[in-house]
């Protein structure tokens, strides 16, 4: 009998979740698949801002690898290393010593990271909008913030705690300081002696318009929503400086801030410069249509790290790829899963072809914008769309029901807003007690 064939998938995001979903049973009995990521779940991103929000239980925005792949082995630890010459990856656990996984058939799906630039402060004052993590710590940090200001006496103090900067007006950015700005001042109904007009929440960005993903119009539609909120979104402005929460603006414009959220753009993942494999100048793997990559032999890749031409849009433009998107990465996903099938019983691969459908985003509680193959919505039909169209593509029943479950609780009791402190700093408490750490 032949022996399986060995298939390591290199990322549980979307790509390599939906991947495995394709082939686990499909291969049962031809492929030995093994999923090696850093966490063990898979997040649904587009679900963030709501979780940040607190709309959605953050736990039920993702999805545990281990549950799903049954007939998968699923490792949690980091590929730090390819050596595509012995078809080896390297593996590092969270503790302990690194070693290697042989495979056959490889599948890179890392992803993408926040793309910083160099700004003085950004590293040590900024956060990132892209993981689960993120998100709960914002919710917290958002609410702290209120009732930090609500309990001191000095102005300076409170003015830099209810001053929140968002850097980058792509549908990311917009809607995580839309949903956290609906949040606070709903928050703000138990918080005595702050109003939603002491709040200030500044949304930069470089180009002359937010959300690029949609049109002008709509583009202007959503900016005004936000303006007649107090959002004070800066076009055509850059972050200069962060240093110790002083933000500097090209605009000539300067605050202090305790809040600094970078949604300013994503690049591929740096880990595939370990990889030994081609990558483009945006450090993407260059894909074939078929998903393969190019100039090597029995190598996949998906998903924001890849670069996947363009079908739809060769005709106009030859060099044409697709976007980093969830739209195009779970699609991608089935693709790679038929095409993998279709490798390890010897027949043809097809392309992928998939013509972008359009954008949904939320801005709060019953508002939103989208636009689907040209038809603009506004409003809360949009944000209707905007819940219909994500809750269709989350992954499994379970999570499906359960997000459901969140929304139609909400619809019944108050928001929750409190604000779990502790969890940023868990020790505290015990270290108090053991007398490692003096009393305020
Ligand atoms: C806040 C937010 C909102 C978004 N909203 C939308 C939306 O409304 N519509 C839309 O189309 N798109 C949206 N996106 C984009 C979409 O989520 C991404 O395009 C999509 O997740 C890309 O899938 P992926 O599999 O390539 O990467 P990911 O889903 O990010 O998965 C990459 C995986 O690789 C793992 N990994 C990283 N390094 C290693 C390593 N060294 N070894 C092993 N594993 C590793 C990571 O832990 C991760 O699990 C949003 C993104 C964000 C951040």
């Amino acid at each position: 009998m032949n022996q399986p064939v060995r298939i390591l998938i290199v990322g549980g995001g979307y790509v390599g979740m939906y991947t495995a979903l394709g082939i686990q049973r499909k291969l049962a009995r031809r492929a030995e698949i093994t999923v090696v990521d850093p966490q063990s779940n898979m997040t649904y991103q587009p679900f963030l801002p709501e979780a940040a929000a607190g709309s959605v239980e953050p736990r039920h925005v993702v999805v545990s690898l281990r549950r799903v792949l049954r007939r998968c082995r699923v490792l949690t630890a980091a590929v730090t290393r390819v050596e595509q010459a012995r078809r080896v990856a390297t593996l590092q656990p969270i503790e302990g010593e690194s070693y290697e996984v042989p495979y056959d058939l490889l599948v890179m799906c890392t992803g993408s990271v926040s793309r910083l630039l160099p700004i003085p402060g950004l590293a040590d004052h900024g956060i990132g909008f892209k993981t689960i993590g993120e998100a709960i710590f914002l919710r917290n940090h958002v609410l702290s913030r209120l009732y930090l200001a609500a309990s001191t006496p000095e102005a300076w103090l409170r003015r830099r705690a209810l001053t929140f900067v968002f850097v980058g007006g792509g549908y990311a950015g917009v809607e995580a300081i839309a949903e956290l700005e609906d949040m606070a001042r709903y928050a703000l109904r138990t918080v005595d002696g702050i109003e939603p007009r002491d709040m200030r929440w500044v949304l930069v960005e470089a180009a002359d318009r937010i959300m690029p993903e949609v049109s002008p119009s709509l583009a202007s539609y959503t900016q005004e929503r936000l303006a007649e909120r107090g959002i004070d979104v800066r076009l055509s402005t850059r972050l200069e400086s962060a240093m110790g929460g002083r933000i500097v603006l090209s605009d000539g414009d300067a605050f202090d801030s305790d809040t600094l959220v970078w949604t300013a753009g994503v690049k591929a993942n740096p880990m595939l410069g370990q990889t030994g494999l081609p990558l483009d100048a945006k450090g993407r793997l260059p894909c074939h249509a078929d998903l393969t990559v190019r100039d090597v032999d029995g190598v996949f890749a998906a998903g924001d790290c890849a670069a996947v031409p363009d079908l739809s849009k060769i005709a106009q433009d030859p060099d044409a790829v697709c976007a980093p998107s969830a739209q195009h990465a779970v699609r991608q996903a089935k693709r790679l899963a038929g095409n993998l099938v279709a490798t390890v019983h010897g027949r043809p691969r097809k392309d992928y072809v998939h013509a972008y459908a359009g954008s949904v985003a939320s801005l709060g509680l019953y508002r939103g914008v989208a636009e689907i193959y040209g038809i603009k919505l506004r409003g809360i039909l949009a944000w209707f769309m905007h819940r219909t169209y994500h809750v269709s593509r989350m992954p499994t029943f379970n999570r499906k029901v359960r997000v459901l479950a969140d929304w139609t609780a909400a619809l019944f009791f108050r928001r929750e807003v409190v604000a779990l402190g502790q969890l940023q700093r868990p020790r505290t408490e015990f270290e108090l007690a053991a007398g490692k750490r003096e009393l305020p």
